[in-house]
C-alpha cells in the first residue's frame, strides 16, 4: 500500500469530485441507514468505504465493512462465538452473517432477483452461486475468478 496523504487544498473549490485511496476510482456519497458515508464506485471490485464529514469522505478509510445487503455496519462476533460478522440492523431483520478472513467479512453478492445473498456452492459442474433464498428462488450464476458472473 502506497501511502498517499496529499489531499490538501490545492484543488480548485469546485472540485466536487472524490477519489478511492484505494483504486482511484470516484467515490460515491451513499446514505445509509447509519448516516452518510462514501462507498466506491468500484464496488464490489474494491470495497472501500469512508466516513462522511461535512459532506466530504474522510482521509481514513473507514474500518469497518458494511452489510452488503442495507449498508449497516458489519460487526465482528465475539471471539468465542466464532470468526464471523453480522449486520449490526439484525434486530431490524437483516440477519447478514459473513465468515470472517483474516480480520475481514468475506464477500458477499446479492441476488438480482430478490436481493437476498448469494452462496457459493459447488455442484457437479463445478462452483457456482446459488441465492440463499433457494429453494424460494432458484437464481444461479456462474462463478467468475470467486465472484458470481451477472
Ligand atoms: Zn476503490
Ligand atoms: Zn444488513
Ligand atoms: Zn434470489
Amino acid at each position: 500500500m502506497s501511502e498517499s496523504n496529499s489531499e490538501t487544498d490545492n484543488s480548485s473549490n469546485n472540485e466536487r469530485q472524490h477519489y478511492c485511496p484505494t483504486c482511484k476510482k470516484p467515490l460515491r456519497r451513499i446514505l445509509g441507514k447509519m448516516g452518510p458515508f462514501w462507498g466506491c464506485s468500484g464496488f464490489p471490485d474494491c470495497r472501500a468505504s469512508l466516513n462522511d464529514v461535512d459532506g466530504k469522505p474522510s482521509i481514513d478509510v473507514d474500518e469497518h465493512y458494511r452489510c452488503p445487503l442495507c449498508t449497516r455496519r458489519l460487526v465482528k462476533a465475539d471471539e468465542e462465538k466464532g470468526d464471523y460478522w453480522f449486520c449490526s440492523g439484525y434486530s431490524k431483520g437483516c440477519k447478514v452473517t459473513l465468515t470472517d478472513h483474516d480480520g475481514v467479512p468475506e464477500a458477499a453478492y446479492q441476488c438480482q432477483k430478490c436481493n437476498h445473498l448469494l452462496v457459493k456452492r459447488s455442484g457437479k459442474n463445478g462452483v457456482f452461486w446459488g441465492c440463499s433464498d433457494y429453494p424460494n428462488c432458484t437464481a444461479s450464476y456462474n462463478d467468475d475468478n470467486n465472484r458470481p458472473k451477472f
